[in-house]
């Protein structure tokens, strides 16, 4: 086991579980306590920098829309860009797009089309890990444009919903999958 590390100490801390939100039977995780602390949302950038420092980025990828605030920072921080990753409809030049399966229905990501060199190394990034599914569409949409993914970075991972082994199914082997804060 690992031991606690101050910033996942603070991040427990500061992030609050809603019961019944969006609907009845999620706990939602909010992480808007980590945003309104500049000192803790600073230390938290911070080590989703420090899990790059051995791994060759071009990009870095933020999936809609909580994903835009870490990832956006986090680029900044790296002097690196950032590339949005949003729901349907809304980028408005060409994009490409990736359905992918939700509890009930399905739904769509898009990409701008032009936003990826091939062989670019990309990470993605997005405050929280589910079931996986819309990192997995993430990372076969670059994937299919030509990127490579380096490594994928989470705030938090509910792991027992099982996200992690559902992106390795469509990652190199040893392909960092990072969280800050695990949920077992
Ligand atoms: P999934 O595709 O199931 O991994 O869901 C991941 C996406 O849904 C992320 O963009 C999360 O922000 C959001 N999400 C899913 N479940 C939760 C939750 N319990 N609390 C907060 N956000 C969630």
């Amino acid at each position: 086991m690992t031991a606690t590390t101050p910033i996942e100490t603070a991040l427990r801390t500061a992030i609050r579980d809603i019961p019944d939100f969006p609907k009845p039977g999620i706990v939602f995780k909010d992480i808007t306590p980590i945003l309104s602390n500049g000192e803790l949302f600073a230390q938290t950038v911070d080590a989703l920098a420090e899990q790059l420092n051995k791994i060759d980025v071009d990009l870095i990828v933020g999936i809609e829309s909580r994903g835009f605030l870490f990832g956006a920072a986090l680029a900044y921080k790296l002097g690196l860009g950032f590339v949005p990753i949003r729901k349907k409809g809304k980028l408005p030049a060409k994009t490409v797009s990736r359905e992918y399966a939700l509890e009930y229905g399905t739904d769509v990501i898009e990409m701008h089309a032009d936003a990826i060199t091939t062989g670019h190394n990309v990470v993605v990034i997005d405050d929280l890990l589910a079931t996986g599914g819309t990192a997995k569409a993430t990372i076969e949409l670059l994937q299919e444009a030509g990127a490579t993914v380096a490594a994928v970075q989470f705030v938090v991972d509910l792991a027992f919903l099982g996200g992690v082994p559902v992106l390795k199914s469509v990652l190199p082997a040893n392909t960092p999958i990072h969280a800050l804060v695990t949920y077992a």
